[in-house]
């Protein structure tokens, strides 16, 4: 299997990708290439270095590949497709990973920087009591990583069927006569409902919850794939595939088609549902990557995890409580209660 690193034209050493400015820099001799300028570089010389590698597998599960840079064994899960050498920090794209089946048709890049990650991290712990201070201490903020996760998104176009019974009463008194009116209407609504972008997480090893926790991503700004926006950064391809997702789509879809006719009944009192049925639904899915930054801290055995949104910012995560500090504020309530029952107490 290939894996690429992308070399600066002008020094030879690694590119990554810049979110703030959406180019590539090189952090030796601090030159920035735009994609179109890096396409002309690397279609006159050899800058993207590409090795051919024997890849061993190890207990069918990790992968071992060798550093175009220094030669070092690197170790991946067969889901990732762009890490890093753990020794000489040199980005590393397996394109491998990323062809045929797992090739993904589009991409949302970084928008936000590491450093902006950071800033926005702090501040967000910030507004959080209870926090322990070693997860959110220098050493662990730099742990910080930029992941890009494998999602798909399924637009849906389909014919809803409805028949429906309503029952419309009016009470009205002369002199000293009630009467009242019951008109009973057979309805029937049939509609094409379209819905776009329903998004699920595509990687089985991830936590579901934080990654639909930080969704919607505008799917209007998604780029052609390209292996180049994954350099400096971590990729991870699916392990789901889209015909597991379907039923519980399926499903949440007719929820929102019935939803969608009986609005259309507001006007009727007294409403029941005969038949409701959808068909001919066309479906076109779409297997994307997109940007995510993870911080995750292991505490008594638990995962916990802070998740932004590379795109838009929308923070996701769950804390660890820190007990000691918990108590005292506990304690402290307590106090005051007791103080204060004591006082109306003695007023009383
Ligand atoms: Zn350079
Ligand atoms: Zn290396």
């Amino acid at each position: 299997m290939s894996v690429l690193t992308y070399k600066c034209p002008n020094c030879g050493g690694y590119l990554v990708f810049e979110p703030e400015t959406q180019h590539y820099t090189c952090p030796y001799c601090l030159s920035d290439f735009a994609q179109t300028e890096l396409d002309t570089a690397t279609s006159e010389s050899e800058d993207i270095q590409d090795t051919e590698e024997n890849t061993q597998e190890q207990e069918g599960q990790v992968l071992i590949y060798t550093c175009p840079s220094c030669g070092a064994e690197i170790a991946t899960d067969t889901t990732t497709a762009a890490t890093f050498c753990y020794y000489c920090h040199n980005p590393i794209v397996l394109s491998g990973r990323l062809s045929g089946e797992q090739m993904p048709s589009l991409i949302i890049p970084f928008q936000i920087s590491k450093e902006e990650a950071k800033k926005r991290f702090l501040s967000w712990i910030g507004s959080k009591a209870y926090v322990p201070p070693d997860f959110y201490s220098p050493a662990q903020i730099e742990k910080l990583s930029g992941i890009y996760f494998p999602y798909w998104t399924l637009d849906c176009t389909l014919q809803a069927d409805m028949h429906a019974t309503a029952r419309n009463v009016r009470i009205w008194h002369s002199h000293d006569i009630e009467y009242t009116e019951t008109k009973t209407y057979a309805i029937h609504r049939l509609g094409e409902i379209s819905l776009t972008e329903l998004s699920r997480n595509a990687l089985t090893k991830s936590q579901s919850k934080m990654l639909e926790g930080i969704l919607p991503f505008d799917l209007k700004k998604t780029c052609s794939f390209h292996l180049g926006y994954l350099a400096g950064f971590q990729a991870e391809v699916k392990d789901i595939e889209k015909e597991s997702l379907l039923p519980e789509l399926q499903e949440e879809i007719n929820g929102y088609a019935k939803s969608l006719l009986s609005d259309t009944l507001a006007s009727h009192q007294h409403i029941t549902t005969d038949s409701f049925q959808t068909y001919n639904a066309q479906h076109i899915w779409k297997y994307l990557l997109l940007p995510v930054w993870i911080l995750t801290y292991q505490h008594r055995s638990k995962t916990y995890y802070f998740a932004m949104n590379g795109q838009t910012g929308e923070i996701c995560g769950r804390l660890p409580l820190y007990k000691r500090k918990l108590f005292f504020t506990c304690a402290g309530i307590f106090v005051v209660v007791t103080a204060l029952i004591t006082l109306i107490g003695g007023l009383l």
